[in-house]
């Protein structure tokens, strides 16, 4: 009498499908930030800025808002 038991075998193939499908992994190569820290080329390709500096970026958007 089970309607919609969701085996948890199957999320785990959908992940695995998933990362075989994505493509390279971009290289973490070390970059510099405008506030002198040290982020990754990812990270400063998603945002452009470290983590604090989008934070902020973001704590600033909304206040100013
Ligand atoms: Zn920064």
């Amino acid at each position: 009498m089970s309607a919609g038991g969701i085996p948890s075998r199957l999320s785990t193939e959908l992940y695995r499908e998933r990362t075989a499908a994505s493509p390279a992994p971009i290289v973490l190569n070390r970059k510099r930030c405008a506030c002198n820290r040290v982020v990754t080329a990812k990270q400063l390709a998603q945002y452009g800025k470290c983590d604090s500096c989008v934070r902020a970026a973001a704590v600033g958007t909304k206040e100013a808002a």
